[in-house]
């Protein structure tokens, strides 16, 4: 049978969660569907910062205090990963392997997810030494040595974290300068254990089999190419959306991000999107929640409309 609600919020990321919290909170009936764990990738995350309330939180701290938050007014939470989304009017048909949903209006808060390298051995090796996660991974090389590559936010803030469990860790960018902010960049090279080797690609990632044991580099500059020996690698080379259930929509740019104006409403009334899949300059929590703040209103608007 398909349940019927006002909104259905696919995705329990900061941005689904504040979308779901306005939108009940304007007694609309929502329901929030996550595939994963609720918090979404700030459960990959360590020390947030820059998240105003908190000099400092631990991500899946965060993650928890904006679930009770976010259901407070009654929002029904399930777990389930939406693969498709028909649209016949006012009506949206939200499918996941087991369920159909209804209702007129659908938040998409998806996310993202991680680029991968695509050179040799990262298939193979996932898991057992490759990591896109220090987070969720950092834990099994304490006193190892490790390399984490990328120059961004993201590569610069987990080298950090890090430097904290491993014996030594090595940043290698394809670049000769970080696109970290600046005081990401300070802290990290403040640290005695960690390294960085510039101009480079890693064009393999080597192993015995059972576990990875290092890494093949090219120097992009000279052309020469070297091994380094690692016990693990960790990943961040830029992100992807997660929209591969809406493509057919119509609502994405020719690299799969969706597109909305200052409302959140896509290309088809009564879809918003809201967060990281959103195309926009800056994916962080505190745009996430704003986008998902002004979501939630815009769907009420859009229900009493169609009422
Ligand atoms: P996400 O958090 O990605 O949540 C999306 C959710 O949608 C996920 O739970 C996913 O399971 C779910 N989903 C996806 N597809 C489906 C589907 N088909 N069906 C059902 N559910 C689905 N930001 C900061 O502000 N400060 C930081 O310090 C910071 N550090 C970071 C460190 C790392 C390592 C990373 C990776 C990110 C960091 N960020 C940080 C960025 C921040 O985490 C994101 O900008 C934010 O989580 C985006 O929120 P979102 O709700 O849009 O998406």
């Amino acid at each position: 049978m398909t349940k019927k609600y006002d909104v259905i919020v696919i995705g329990a990321g900061p941005a689904g969660m504040t979308a779901a919290l306005y939108a009940s909170r304007a007694e609309l009936s929502v329901l929030m569907l996550d595939r994963g764990v609720y918090g979404g990738q700030m459960n990959n995350t360590a020390e947030i910062e820059n998240y105003p309330g908190f000099k400092s939180i631990l991500g899946p701290d965060l993650s928890e205090k904006m679930y009770e938050s976010s259901t407070q007014f009654g929002v029904e939470y399930a777990y389930g990963e939406v693969q498709d989304v028909q649209v016949d009017g006012d009506r949206k048909l939200v499918k996941t392997a087991d369920d159909e949903f209804e209702a007129p209006a659908v938040i998409i808060g998806s996310g993202s997810e991680y680029r991968k390298l695509g050179v040799p051995g990262e298939e193979q090796y996932g898991g057992r030494g490759v990591s896109y996660c220090a987070v969720c991974d950092g834990a099994f090389f304490k006193n190892e040595d490790v390399v984490v590559v990328g120059g961004g936010d993201s590569a610069i803030e987990e080298a950090t974290y890090l430097a904290n469990l491993a014996k030594k860790v090595t940043v290698i960018h394809r670049r000769d300068t970080l696109r970290a902010q600046k005081i990401l960049q300070e802290r990290a090279f403040a640290r005695d254990n960690i390294d960085f080797i510039w101009n480079t690609n890693v064009t393999e990632i080597l192993g015995n089999d059972q576990k990875v044991s290092g890494v093949a580099l090219k120097n992009n500059q000279t052309g020469e190419t070297s091994e380094f020996p690692t016990a693990g690698i960790f990943i961040y080379v830029g992100i992807l959306p997660i929209t591969g259930a809406f493509s057919h929509l119509g609502i994405t740019d020719e690299q799969g991000w969706i597109v909305t104006n200052d409302q959140m409403e896509t290309a088809v009334p009564g879809i918003f999107a809201v967060g990281d899949v959103r195309k926009k300059h800056l994916r962080q929590i505190t745009t996430a929640v704003g986008d998902g703040g002004v979501a939630g209103q815009a769907v009420f608007d859009y229900v009493e409309s169609v009422k």
